[in-house]
Formats: structure tokens, C-alpha cells, sequence
């Protein structure tokens, strides 16, 4: 049975473009863990914003470098069964969504001792294998060896309008523009920074979904799966 042949489903690609709603699915079909590694750079972030770690763009990395062993960042399953990101201990998933955060993770992520202690927590996460992880680095560098690594993009017009309606679905009206900006910013800094920047691995596979809807994104990845298991 090739269900039975557990492996690692890596998908990275740029911010907003239906990684994490493509990444869950499967992993809903699969029985498989799903990992937002986002979510845990978004965490750090907010952590850094309420304990007063950034001022304009700078991060206090002294003092964040200090207290980062003493910050937990869990996942626990909500009613639907699905991921919600504690930080120490308090349910923080919608607070990690907010421009707020999502304006100052690009700086946080960039930080090399950050993004060391972050890729050792997912590695872990994914010993067991039977995992789908998304992100920015995780065919690269978190899973170099992953079975099936996925790249995701479509143009940042379409990203802004998707986390746009998003955004609005939660109640917090963002201008589209804004939202563009953002985007754009942050792939930008997560394209060019030293640690691990936003690349595709060689051996991964292009998925521009611009065009696509969710059924036939998750069909599309479903039968990337199949193709890799029954090999
Ligand atoms: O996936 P999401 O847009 O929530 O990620 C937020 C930010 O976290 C990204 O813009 C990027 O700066 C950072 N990130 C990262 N490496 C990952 C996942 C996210 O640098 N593996």
C-alpha cells in the first residue's frame, strides 16, 4: 500500500500564495502533521512587539538572543481539528495574523540565531516523518531530503487580494495596497537576505496557482503525492 509509506512534504514559496491552505488540506487527507513554520517566525515577532524588542525596524537581538531560550512555541488542535500556534502557553493565531506582526517578520526572520533555533524545532517536528511543513526554507534547508518539495507562487496582485479577503474574513479591513506593499516587502527581504533566503531547491517542483482555484491546487498536489509514493 503506498499510503503506508510516510514522507515529507516540503512547500515553499512566496508570502500569500495558498501554501499553508494547499499544505493543511493534504495533510487532512494524509492523516499526516501539518507545520506552519511561518507561524513560529510570527510568534517570535510578536513576542518581540510586546515586550518592546523593535523600534522602527530595528530588533534588540542582544536581548532576544537572551530570552529566546525561555520562549515556548507550541501547536495545539482546535475544535476542527486543525493547528493553532500558542506562545508561552496563550492561543495567539490571531494575533500572529495582524499587519502589525506581518510588517516586522521579514527583519525577525532574517536574524541568523533565529532562524537556528527555529529550523531545529522543525527538523524535530519532522523526525517521525508524515509531515507536510510550509514556508520559505523548507525544501532547502530545514528538509533538504524531503520526498516531494513544492514552490508556490502567483503575482503579488493575486497574493495581496487572497490575504486582502482574508484579512477582511477576520474582521480587519486592510487596504489592497497596503496589503500589496506588504508583500512585496517581504518577499524582497526574504529573497535577499545572508541565512537561508527564499529559493527554490533544484529538485522541487513549480506550482504557479495564479490561475488556479483551491480544488484544483489540492488535486494537482494530491497527484504530485501519488506520483512520489508509488514510486
Ligand atoms: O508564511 P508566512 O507568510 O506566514 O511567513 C511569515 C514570514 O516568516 C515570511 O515573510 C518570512 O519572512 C518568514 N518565514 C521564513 N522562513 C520560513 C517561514 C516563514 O523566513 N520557513
Amino acid at each position: 500500500m503506498v499510503e503506508n509509506k510516510k514522507i515529507i512534504i516540503a512547500i515553499d514559496g512566496f508570502s500569500s500564495c495558498g501554501k499553508s491552505t494547499m499544505a493543511k488540506e493534504l495533510a487532512k487527507r494524509l492523516g499526516y502533521i501539518y507545520v506552519d513554520s511561518g507561524a513560529m517566525y510570527r510568534a517570535i515577532t510578536l513576542y518581540c512587539l510586546e515586550h518592546g524588542l523593535i523600534t522602527g525596524e530595528v530588533v534588540d537581538q542582544v536581548a532576544l538572543e537572551k530570552a529566546l531560550p525561555t520562549i515556548s512555541i507550541t501547536f495545539k488542535l482546535n475544535r476542527n481539528g486543525l493547528p493553532e500556534t500558542y506562545l508561552d502557553g496563550k492561543n495567539v493565531e490571531r494575533e500572529i495574523r495582524t499587519m502589525a506582526v506581518s510588517d516586522k517578520v521579514s527583519q525577525v526572520s532574517a536574524i541568523p540565531f533565529v532562524r537556528k533555533a527555529l529550523v531545529s524545532l522543525q527538523q524535530a517536528l519532522g523526525k517521525e516523518k508524515g509531515i507536510v511543513m510550509d514556508g520559505r526554507d523548507i525544501g532547502t534547508t530545514v528538509f533538504p531530503d524531503a520526498e516531494l518539495k513544492i514552490f508556490v507562487t502567483a503575482s503579488p496582485e493575486v497574493r495581496a487580494l487572497r490575504r486582502c479577503e482574508e484579512l477582511a474574513a477576520k474582521g480587519a479591513e486592510v487596504s489592497f495596497q497596503t496589503v500589496l506593499e506588504n508583500v512585496k516587502k517581504r518577499d524582497y527581504i526574504d529573497q535577499h537576505r545572508e541565512e537561508s533566503p527564499l529559493v527554490m531547491a533544484k529538485d522541487a517542483v513549480l506550482l504557479d496557482n495564479s490561475t488556479l482555484s483551491i480544488e484544483q491546487q489540492n488535486e494537482w498536489l494530491y497527484n504530485k503525492y501519488r506520483e512520489v509514493v508509488s514510486k
